[in-house]
């Protein structure tokens, strides 16, 4: 499985971070507004199921899971 998230669009709700924090952490940026950082990209099976259930649950979805 690989995780992509779309940065033009991800507006830091941290709604990723509190399902999958060991996918996904939310950081200040640069330009001083909170963004996400996937961690891993490329997460084990056991981790599927909470990443999928962040890209359900992202309110601007823009979470990407592939096989
Ligand atoms: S829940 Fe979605 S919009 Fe919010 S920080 Fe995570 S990826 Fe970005």
């Amino acid at each position: 499985m690989k995780v992509k998230v779309d940065l033009d669009l991800c507006q830091g709700h941290s709604v990723c971070l509190a399902e999958c924090p060991e996918v996904f952490n939310v950081v200040e940026t640069e330009e001083g507004y909170p963004q996400v950082v996937v961690l891993i990209e490329e997460p084990p099976e056991e981790l599927r199921q909470r990443v999928e259930t962040a890209a359900t649950f992202c309110p601007n979805r823009v979470i990407t899971v592939e096989d």
